[in-house]
Parts: C-alpha cells; structure tokens; sequence
C-alpha cells in the first residue's frame, strides 16, 4: 500500500495498539490465563482487520512490525528485570553466604567463649581449694570448699563426702542432702572392697555391680577415694548424668592429689596439735596448753566473780615405789591417777601434769568444800582402786595443795607459788591429805585423815 494510511485506519490501529499492548504487558506480567485470551484476541482481530481491509505488503509489515515492537519492549523489559533478579539472587546468596559465615563464626565465638568461662571457673573453685588448703589446716574445710565446688559442676546431681574417723568408721564430712548417709554408710561396710579401693571407681546401671542407694536408672556413681600410701582419708560419692560424665570429671585427679595432700597435712596438724597439748602417758594437759587454760579461768573468774581454786598434786613416796616395782609399773600409778580423775571427772574440773608425779588441777567449783568432797572422793577411789602391773597390786597416795582466787586475785605464779606451799606442808603434816593455803601460817587441813 502506497500514500498515506486513511484515518479510519489508523483509528483502528491506534485503538487496537492501545488495547493490545496494556493486555500483552498484563499478560506477561501477571500471567493470569484472559490476559493472554484478549491479547490472542486483539491480536487476531488487528491482523485480520490488516488483512480484510488492508491487503498492501507494506501496509502490513507496517501494523506487524509495530506489534512486533509492542510485544519486544515488555520483553526486553522482562528479560532485563530476569537479569536484574538473577544478580540480586546471586548476590543475595553471596550476602546469605557471608551471614551464614558470620553467625558461624559467631556460634563459635560463643562456644569457645563458653568453655573459657568453664574453664576459668574451674580454674578459679580450683585456686579456692589452694586457697583453702593453704590457709585452713582443719580437714572438714577443705572436704566442705570441695564439695560445694563439686555440687556447683555441669552434670552432677548430687554429692556426699564421707571422712574416715581415726576408730575407721565413717563421718560425714559434706552432704547436700541427695544422698542418704546411712545407705552409703551401710554399703561402704557391707563392700569393704568398695571402702578400701585407691581408684576412681564408675558404677552404672543398677544391678550390675551393687545396687547403690539413691541411685535410679540411667544415672551413674562415682566413687572418689582420697588416699595416702595405702589409706583412705575420705571418699567422695556423686551421681552425675551419665551423658555429662565427661564434663562432670574433669580434673577429678588433680583435685583427688590436692584433696589427699591437704587431709594427711590436717591428720598431721591434729597429730601435732594433740601431741602439744597433751601428755602421751597419762592423757592429762601439758603445762603450757593448761597454763592457757587456767589463764581464760582466772580471766572468767576476775570478770564474773565467779570462784576458781588451784591445785597442785604429788603422788606420795613415789621414788621408792619406782624403786621396788620399776618404772614400768610407775608409769602404770601414774595413768591409774589421771584415769581416776577422769572416772571422777565434773565439768568444773582440768587435769594437767607439770612433770614427775606432779600433778595440777583447776577447780571451777563454787566453794571449796566442793573442792574437798571431791579430793575425798578421789582419795577413796584410790584406796579401792588400786593400779595393778601384771599380778602387782600397787597401793598409792596422794598429796595435794589448793590456793583460791577469790577474794585476793593473786596473779597466778602467786596462784600457783600458794598451791606449792600448801602441797609442801600437806607432805610434812604426813601425805595423803588435802591442805588449803591460807597465809604464812599453819595451812588449813581440809581432808579427813
Ligand atoms: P614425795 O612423797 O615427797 O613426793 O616423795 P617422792 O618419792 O614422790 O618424791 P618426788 O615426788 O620428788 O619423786 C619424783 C619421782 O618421780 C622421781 C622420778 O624417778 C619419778 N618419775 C618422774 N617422772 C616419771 C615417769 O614418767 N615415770 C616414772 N615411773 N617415774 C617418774
Ligand atoms: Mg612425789
């Protein structure tokens, strides 16, 4: 077709151009199925309106060319958002990588960041524990700062420590109260191969070794010995989740040999402890531990007016009895007087021995006619008690000398210089008697005899 196209032509074309295009974009865009039945429609309708009315090759690859154009555009449009929306998903994987990187990183930033916390707790229950041994010297603390760390620890459920008493039975020495004592108690005698084992020991599933108390299903028991040569100190109980086990032992040996060495330094201290204040014959007070005895006395006695007598005690003739029997069978008078006393014992009442046959006795008692009833009453026992080695009967006596604080609050070597004097005269007026000082003149005879 040649000229120019006539309007009615082109009414038509715009018209349908302007019809197309929006439902082809529409088609393309939003997929929806009428669409693409009126683009199909427009698009038949436009070349079959080309075709009746039209029928010039030109004229018809004019109309044609210009769908063609209407159809591209959205195309290309498509094609270039297809691109656009395939670089933001491969960047946005790019970005979904990187985060991923990053809360992994993250994730063990946080982990790692856990276990040193873990770690550093640990580290500092375990500079507790030295603290502790480094500055308590009493066993049931250590045993105490042990087991409130050994509750305090990722999977345990519960935990006793049992302390071996010096007669080899059981003490608690810590229980958070998960445990009945007297089950594990029971157990530990009733397996002594459980109570003498030097290694940790593991005991699962009920049952299959011992049934162990307190101990349901699906947990297990550790048994922890402090051991030193070839005793046991102490052991641990605890019932830990089997599926923490790792995390709940760890650094169970260290803590064991810290443990250990910090009860067999205790047990030492007390050995010392007892050593020094105790005469290892007779059982009664050294001087020095009764001296600080009978300081805090006369301290109590000066503060609260309260009545306190000293006294000073010498077995009688003692010499010669070592002479004739020996001084094995001495030795035996000597623990049959401080048994005696002991068997006679009232709260009011120490015994210490200052060496030799002389013996020293602090008296809370509140008059000294209390004093006298007692020293008679020890005296008696004497005379029916007597000690014996082997088939020896060996008959003894007793002198004793008493000074009182109240009223005249002497200090104590004026205390103790009175008590001396009174014993000294209580020999000369004959032995076995009681004397009570009562100034430079005659002491007062208070004993019968
Ligand atoms: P008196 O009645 O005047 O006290 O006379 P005595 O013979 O008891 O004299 P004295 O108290 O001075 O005697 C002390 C003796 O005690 C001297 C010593 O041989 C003896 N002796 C000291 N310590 C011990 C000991 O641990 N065991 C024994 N068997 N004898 C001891
Ligand atoms: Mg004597």
């Amino acid at each position: 077709m040649s000229g120019p196209i006539p309007i009615n032509v082109s009414v038509v074309h715009a018209l349908l151009f302007w019809c197309v295009v929006p439902v082809l974009w529409g088609c393309l865009f939003f997929n929806k199925a009428w669409c693409s039945f009126l683009a199909g429609a427009a698009a038949v309708a436009a070349v079959a309106h080309v075709v009746v009315g039209h029928t010039g090759a030109g004229d018809l690859v004019f109309h044609l060319g210009t769908f063609a154009l209407a159809l591209l555009v959205p195309l290309l449009f498509l094609r270039s958002q297809r691109i656009l929306a395939r670089e933001f998903s491969r960047r946005h994987c790019g970005l979904q990588e990187q985060k991923m990187k990053v809360l992994e990183t993250h994730a063990a930033v946080l982990r790692e960041k856990g276990e040193r916390l873990d770690q550093l707790e640990r580290l500092q229950n375990r500079f507790a524990l030295v603290q502790v041994m480094a500055t308590k010297l009493e066993a049931s603390e250590i045993l105490q700062t042990l087991g409130h760390m050994w509750k305090k620890r990722t999977g345990v459920k519960g935990c006793l420590i049992l302390r071996r008493q010096s007669n080899g039975s059981w003490g608690t020495a810590f229980s958070d109260g998960h445990f009945n004592v007297q089950d594990w108690v029971r157990v530990l005698a009733s397996h002594p191969s459980l109570a003498r084992s030097r290694n940790i020991r593991r005991t699962s599933a009920p049952g299959k070794q011992l049934t162990l108390p307190g101990q349901p299903f699906g947990s297990t028991c550790i048994l922890v010995p402090f051991t030193w040569d070839k005793d046991i100190l102490a052991i641990g109980i605890l019932e830990v989740d089997p599926a923490r086990l790792d995390e709940s032992t760890d650094g169970f040996n260290i803590e064991r040999k810290l443990v250990s060495i910090g009860l067999r330094r205790a047990d030492l201290y007390d050995l010392m402890t007892e050593r020094s204040r105790f005469d290892a014959l007779t059982g009664a007070f050294l001087r020095r531990s009764f001296m600080e005895r009978l300081e805090d006395g006369l301290r109590k006695s000066h503060r609260y007016n309260t009545p306190l007598y000293f006294a000073l005690m010498d077995i009688d003739n003692f010499k010669s009895l070592n002479d004739r029997w020996g001084h094995l069978a001495g030795d035996k008078v000597l623990i049959a007087l401080a048994a005696a006393v002991r068997k006679l014992s009232h709260p009011g009442i120490t015994l210490g021995r200052f060496g030799g046959d002389e013996f020293a006795l602090i008296f809370e008692m509140e008059t000294v006619q209390d004093v006298v009833a007692w020293f008679e009453r020890l005296r008696q026992f004497l005379g029916e008690n007597s000690a014996r080695d082997r088939d020896t009967v060996l008959r003894f006596t007793v002198s004793a000398g008493v000074s009182a604080y109240l009223p005249e609050r002497p200090p104590v070597s004026e205390l103790m210089a009175q008590a001396d004097r009174a014993l000294y005269q209580s020999k000369r007026a004959g032995r076995d008697r009681l004397l009570l000082w009562q100034g430079p003149g005659p002491a007062a005879a208070l004993g019968k005899k």
